[in-house]
C-alpha cells in the first residue's frame, strides 16, 4: 500500500477540518498533513482513514479520531527534541504523529498483537520511537524523567507513578473519567511537589486497563 497522490490531498482536506474545528498549533497540522493515516487502519476501515473519526484496530481498540490526535498533542505544547511518553500506543498513530513534530518518543502498549503491528507499521515507515510491552499505570521508569506524558486511554483517576515520572516544567494530558465520558485533564508540574490541574472539554476514550493482556 503506498502513499498516494489522492491520499496526500484527503489529508490536506482532513487538515483543514481540524483546523476549522479549532486546532492552530502549525507543528501539529504540518504533522498531521504528513503522516499517511491509512497505513495505521484496518483493513476494513482504510477508506475511511481520512474521515474524522476513531475506528476498531483490532483488541477491542481503536485509532483515536485525527481531531482529538491533534488537539491532545496542542496541549502538549511539543518541542523538538523533548521526550514523551505515550500510554496507549495502539495502532501507532499518535506516536508518529509526535515524532513528526520532532519528539523523542517513548511507547508503551499492553496488548502484545497490537504491539507487534505498531513496530512493524512504524519500522516500514521509518518512524522510530522506543517501544515498550507492558503496564501504562507504571510508566516507564527506567527512561524518566520526561517532558511530556501523554495517555491516550481513559483513566479513572491520575496514575501517581506517571506524575513522579514527569519533570520538573512538563506536562502530562490524560481523559481521566469512566466508560460515560472523560474530561481532558491538562497537569503541568511546576515543582517537586506542585501539580497545577485544568480541564478542556469532554471526550470518549477505550478505557486504560491495569496489567498486560497477554
Ligand atoms: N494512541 C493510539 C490510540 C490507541 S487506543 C493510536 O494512535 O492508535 C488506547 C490504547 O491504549 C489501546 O491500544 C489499549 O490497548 C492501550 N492501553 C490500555 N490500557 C493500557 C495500559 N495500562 N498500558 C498500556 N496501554 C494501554
Amino acid at each position: 500500500m503506498e502513499d498516494s497522490f489522492q491520499h496526500k490531498g484527503l489529508r490536506k482536506k482532513l487538515v483543514e477540518l481540524v483546523k476549522s474545528k479549532g486546532i492552530s498549533d502549525v507543528a501539529v497540522l504540518s504533522a498531521i498533513n504528513k503522516v499517511p493515516r491509512h497505513l495505521f487502519m484496518d483493513s476494513s476501515f482504510i477508506n475511511f482513514s481520512y474521515s474524522d473519526q476513531a475506528f476498531p484496530i483490532g483488541s477491542g481498540q481503536t485509532i483515536s479520531q485525527p481531531y482529538t490526535v491533534a488537539f491532545q498533542s496542542s496541549l502538549l505544547e511539543i518541542k523538538p527534541m523533548e521526550k514523551v511518553l505515550e500510554v496507549g500506543t495502539g495502532s501507532g498513530y499518535q506516536a508518529a504523529v509526535l515524532l513528526e513534530m520532532g519528539a523523542k518518543v517513548y511507547t508503551i502498549e499492553r496488548q502484545r498483537d497490537l504491539f507487534m503491528r505498531a513496530q512493524s507499521t512504524l519500522k516500514m515507515l521509518g518512524y522510530k520511537p522506543h517501544f515498550f510491552y507492558g503496564d501504562g499505570y507504571e510508566g516507564v521508569p527506567s527512561y524518566q524523567p520526561y517532558d511530556k506524558i501523554l495517555v491516550t486511554a481513559a483513566a479513572p483517576e491520575v496514575p501517581q507513578k506517571l506524575l513522579e515520572q514527569l519533570k520538573v516544567g512538563g506536562v502530562l494530558v490524560i481523559p481521566v473519567g469512566g466508560d460515560k465520558g472523560q474530561s481532558m485533564v491538562k497537569i503541568v508540574r511546576e515543582s517537586e511537589s506542585s501539580f497545577v490541574r485544568t480541564e478542556h472539554g469532554a471526550f470518549a476514550f477505550v478505557p486504560l486497563l491495569k496489567g498486560k493482556a497477554g
